[in-house]
């Protein structure tokens, strides 16, 4: 369940309701008094309204990770975890191989899914990608009174700020206590940060970059990666596999960004 607050960025945040209520058929649009109906402990005074998607979910990403680890060994994948890429092989605008600490590989096929790392990674075949690392701190609080398990995740359009349930607290990006004041007497339990890898629309790059056959994109999801993946995975393998992906993915080709015309994200977290 996510609920998503337009206050200032409502007209951005409307556009997004009318594409996911075209998809999902559940998106709806909720008045600021129905916000705190749902969730007294929202400050809603300064909201032009939100929307509210009933069926989204909450993921945790490790859990998830070790599930695709575990169905990929079932399918006959073989990991080298602490194996450390140094160079990619190119031989007459062909990849042939991996340089790696351990020794080298030798490929015609590398996907490039080294997050914040990616632009590092494309450079050692001569590909310009501008994937910037973004440092961003996450801090969880100690288990509060209201928040119980089907608390939806709450993202502020207007500052960025989302927060959701976490072990019975709350996971808190950045200033929060605007939106939730409660969260002021709140005690931090814990917090790290971690690197968005973002590009300049905030949009990911996918597929292969000209001029470089058997290197495959997939980076630059700014943030988003994780709910990306799934979709993403399967695109990528359609391609390696069959030549195409089964949606058109032209959209996110890297060379946009040397086009007129490329379309940045307006609802950024
Ligand atoms: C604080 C925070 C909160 C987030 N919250 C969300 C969220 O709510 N929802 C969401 O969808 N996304 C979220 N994200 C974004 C999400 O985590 C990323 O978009 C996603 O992890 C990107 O996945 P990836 O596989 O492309 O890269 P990564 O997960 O960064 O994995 C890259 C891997 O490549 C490896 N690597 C890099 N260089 C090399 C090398 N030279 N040799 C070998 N291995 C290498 C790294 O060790 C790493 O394991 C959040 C990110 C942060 C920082």
């Amino acid at each position: 369940m996510s609920t998503i607050i337009g206050s200032r960025s409502w007209t951005n945040g409307s556009g997004s309701v009318v594409k996911q209520r075209r998809r999902s058929g559940t998106t709806g649009s909720v008045t600021p008094a129905e916000v705190h109906t749902r969730i007294p402990e929202l400050a809603v005074d300064d909201l032009l309204g939100a929307t509210f998607c009933p069926r989204d979910g909450l993921g945790n990403p490790h859990e998830v990770t070790q599930a695709y680890v575990t169905q990929a060994r079932r399918l006959g994948v073989r990991f080298e975890f602490g194996r450390t890429a140094t160079g990619l092989r190119v031989e007459r605008g062909r990849i042939t191989g991996v340089t790696t600490a351990q020794g080298d590989l030798a490929t015609p096929m590398v996907v490039n899914a080294a997050g914040p790392h990616a632009a590092e990674v494309a450079g050692w075949a001569g590909v310009t990608l501008p994937v910037v690392p973004l440092r961003r701190h996450c801090f969880t609080t100690e288990p509060l009174p209201f928040v119980h398990e089907r608390l939806p995740m709450i993202v502020d359009m207007a500052s960025g700020v989302y927060m959701h349930r976490e072990s019975g607290g709350m996971r808190v990006v950045e200033p929060a206590i605007h939106r939730l004041p409660a969260l002021e007497a709140a005690q931090v339990s814990n917090g790290w940060a971690g690197l968005y890898e973002t590009t300049p629309d905030h949009n990911a790059v996918l597929g292969p970059p000209a001029g470089v056959g058997g290197l495959m994109l997939a980076n630059g999801f700014s943030g988003h990666g994780f709910m990306h993946a799934p979709a993403v995975g399967q695109l990528i393998a359609e391609w390696i596999v069959d030549g195409r992906p089964s949606l058109d993915l032209t959209p996110l080709r890297l060379e946009r960004f040397s086009e007129a015309g490329a379309r940045a994200e307006a609802n950024v977290i």
